[in-house]
């Protein structure tokens, strides 16, 4: 179901203590924010501190553990992998699939993410699908044509009930880590026009049941605004999160 959700992507950041540190300080943050309206907040730490964040998360029903990322494949000779298995087994419930950065630095393609996708939802993990455009595509303007091929091949080839636990996140390549973020406008047309692909690959009811987040350089000063737009329903933050501060001050921007 279509829901407020704010992810931390911690990326290939802190140390352990710091991980616990961190943790401590959102969950003494936003401690009260098991509200009734509160949005779901998911924390994706690296893979070796995923097992002590999830211990120390709020008690909060709302608090919910991801990865980064996982392999395609269930076990098996793949030194140095994880399996989607293997996350569900230390707790967590959603992990990051397809963000540019794993894109561009890993080559990992839509084939490939395919094969993520279906290795997630098999373990019973939420994938945060991502897609976006870089600025060149923008400039060209092909950003709907390079996000509609993005959503096509990479995630319309589920289910109906496999999308169902799909959350999207829109991440222009050129808002990320950049401190340059969309405008709300920019993201509201692109989410709107996401929203628009969903209804013609499955029905207008999926549409309205899918969570978009927007992600790019959102921060405590313009979340707010982001958050104000009808199709934009969260976000996937990365440097922000490591704030705890402010990652608490984005949670209470809806
Ligand atoms: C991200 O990497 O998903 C991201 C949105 O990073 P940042 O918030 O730092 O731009």
């Amino acid at each position: 179901m279509r829901q407020k959700l704010v992810a931390g992507n911690w990326k290939m950041n802190l140390t352990y203590p710091e991980a616990l540190a961190l943790v401590g300080e959102i969950a003494s943050l936003a401690g009260e924010s098991g509200a009734a309206n509160a949005p779901t907040v998911v924390i994706c730490p690296p893979f070796p501190f995923l097992h002590g964040v999830g211990q120390q998360l709020p008690q909060a029903s709302n608090f919910h553990l991801g990865a980064q990322n996982c392999h395609q494949k269930e076990s098996g000779a793949f030194t140095g992998e994880v399996s989607a298995k293997m996350l569900a087994s230390v707790g967590c419930e959603y992990v990051i699939l397809g963000h540019s950065e794993r894109r561009q630095y890993f080559r990992e393609d839509d084939e490939l993410l395919g094969q993520k996708l279906k290795a997630a939802l098999a373990a019973g993990l939420k994938p945060i699908f991502c897609v976006g455009e870089s600025l060149e595509t923008r400039e060209a303007d092909e950003t709907f044509s390079y996000i509609g091929k993005q959503l096509t091949d990479g995630l319309f080839h589920l289910s109906n009930e496999e999308f169902a636990q799909v959350v999207i996140a829109y991440e222009p390549i050129w808002a990320i880590g950049t401190g340059r973020t969309a405008t709300s406008a920019q993201a509201q047309e692109v989410h709107a026009f996401i929203r628009e692909q969903i209804a013609r690959a499955y029905d207008a009811q999926a549409a309205l049941d899918t969570t978009i987040l927007y992600g790019g350089s959102a921060n405590a000063q313009n979340a707010k605004e982001l958050f104000s737009q009808p199709d934009v329903d969260g976000g996937l933050i990365g440097g922000a999160a490591l704030k705890a501060a402010d990652f608490t001050t984005i949670i209470r921007s809806f």
